[in-house]
């Protein structure tokens, strides 16, 4: 028999890309499109979701050309996808109302104060494990309901659809027959009740929400439907839908309680497998959805970094000390330390666990000896700082010790970070040979849900170590270390 193919579409925020993986989990061909990213004012982010759904599927085609299959090779497809964007769309012509609002969108900021204000912040907490903020999808719904003319009325009368991007490229892949998501991206928008796991009818009422808007809610292995319609005449199943940070944890078989991931692309998104019941935080985290496989709901709790990676393109873009990001591990090591300073990339805030939007970004511990690579070095410190704070909340949530973590994302890379992460955190971290994490996550959900891969032991069994990276450095200074950069978030 011809072998097959599981092709994942991995919809990110900067770029829609498709890639093809084998029965070894390997990946066959990959295709990337960029997608433009519209600020129409300060504090707004849309994308085109034509532009969405059009780049995914040339990708798709690309990648299928690039391997020289027949579309009847591919198994199944898997959607990965940026999560809690928001689109909302006619069910009667597929045309969107309105372009998609970003994660990253802040104009609903001031409802979302708003209702804080008067307490709302813990029932949302409690039903939906998040924070009431902008960040998530409920108060982009009804800026688009409230701001785009007739589309209230539109949407009482059942004939508007709301979908996070998941949705979205299911409704166009299936040529408008299924309008659908996972447990995982609904469990981003704060309708959804992450313990009933059922949309929230008193959410729905406190944003103002009809419900005839919203997707039917399955799991995430699972064959949600087969594609249609008249740019794909095969009938394949798509079954495998995930959020992309979802995804890049199971990529990394984060499967059992009390592992945990870091992605360290633009920000760092950590998550911790909490097991089957979630573990509301007192710490700043988010309580969410990690995945639903064969009816058992596995839960994680989440932080994020703001500023990872893109503290290094700041060195490479503003300071200009660096020509490529790659440069700036050379760079570090051309001191032995960071020589007293500390860098706070505070550039758009703290995020977890400190959640300050009005944070500002510093250096400190300057001298006359300071060099350009104390400077270097301080911000690669700064990534893997930032991510210990958040594992220590996260490890304060659970009530244990983090033993080890593994690591993916472009930042992952660099293994002077790596080493540094692993010293200060006194943890193992490891760092696997397959860094396409989220694609991957997506097609073993989509290869499970159809048997190509019988069970997750096989999928174990194919993860592979590039490096790991042990505690090297003494108690004495991890201790200095970290009261230094406490004292330095402090003045940020
Ligand atoms: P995203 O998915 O968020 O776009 P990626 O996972 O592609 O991000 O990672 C890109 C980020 O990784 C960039 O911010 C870049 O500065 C950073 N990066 C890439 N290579 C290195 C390196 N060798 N050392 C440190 N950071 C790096």
């Amino acid at each position: 028999m011809k072998e097959k193919y599981i092709l994942s579409l991995d919809q990110g925020t900067t770029s829609s890309r498709a890639i093809i993986f084998n029965h070894k989990g390997n990946v066959c061909a990959i295709a990337q499109k960029e997608i433009r990213q519209i600020f129409p004012t300060p504090g707004w982010v849309e994308h085109n979701p034509v532009e969405i759904w059009s780049s995914q599927l040339s990708t798709a085609s690309e990648a299928i050309a690039t391997l020289g299959i027949h579309v009847d090779e591919i198994a199944g497809i898997s959607i990965a996808n940026q999560r809690e964007t928001t689109i909302i769309w006619s069910r009667k012509t597929g045309k969107p109302i309105y372009n998609a609002i970003v994660w990253q969108d802040h104009r609903t900021a001031e409802f979302c104060d708003e209702l804080r204000m008067v307490g709302y912040d813990k029932i949302v907490k409690q039903k939906t494990g998040l924070e009431l903020d902008a960040y998530f999808s409920a108060t982009k719904i009804s800026w688009i309901l409230d701001n785009v003319a007739g589309a209230r009325q539109s949407a009482e009368n059942g004939e508007l659809a709301f979908g996070t991007v998941d949705s979205w490229l299911i409704w166009n892949l299936t040529d408008g027959t299924a309008h659908m998501t996972d447990v995982s991206n609904a469990s981003r928008t704060m309708l959804f009740n992450i313990h009933s796991l059922e949309w929230d009818d008193e959410l729905l009422t406190l944003f103002n929400i009809p419900r005839q808007l919203l997707p039917e809610v399955k799991p995430n292995s699972h064959v949600f439907a087969h594609t249609a319609g008249r740019l794909i005449s095969s009938r394949i199943p798509i079954c495998g839908v995930i959020g992309d940070q979802q995804a890049a944890m199971f990529g990394q078989l984060c499967i059992k309680k009390g592992m945990v991931k870091n992605t360290y692309g633009t920000g760092c998104f950590l998550m911790a497998n909490t097991g089957e019941k979630p573990t509301i935080s007192n710490n700043r985290l988010i309580t969410t959805i990690a995945w639903k496989i064969n009816n058992k709901v596995t839960y994680a709790l989440e932080g994020s970094v703001f500023a990872g990676g893109s503290v290094i393109q700041w060195l490479r873009d503003q300071l200009n000390i660096i020509k490529s990001t790659k440069q700036v591990e050379a760079l570090a090591a051309k001191v032995d330390d960071n020589g007293g300073v500390y860098f706070v990339p505070a550039f758009s805030g703290l995020g977890a666990p400190h959640w300050n939007q009005h944070a500002k970004g510093l250096i400190y511990g300057l001298t006359r000896g300071t060099k350009q690579a104390h400077i270097a070095r301080a911000a690669l410190e700064s990534i893997a700082f930032q991510s210990y704070d958040v594992i220590k909340a996260m490890e304060k949530d659970i009530g244990s010790k983090v033993n080890y973590i593994r690591a993916d994302g472009g930042a992952s890379s660099n293994s002077t970070l790596m080493q540094f992460q692993a010293d200060i955190l006194r943890t193992i971290v490891e760092r696997p040979q397959i860094l396409e994490t989220t694609a991957l996550g997506a097609a073993y959900m989509a290869g499970l849900a159809i048997g190509y891969w019988e069970n997750t032991d096989e999928l174990i069994r194919q993860w592979t170590i590039d490096r790991t990276f042990i505690p090297l450095m003494h108690e004495d200074k991890v201790s200095d270390l970290i009261e230094n950069w406490h004292t330095a978030v402090k003045k940020a």
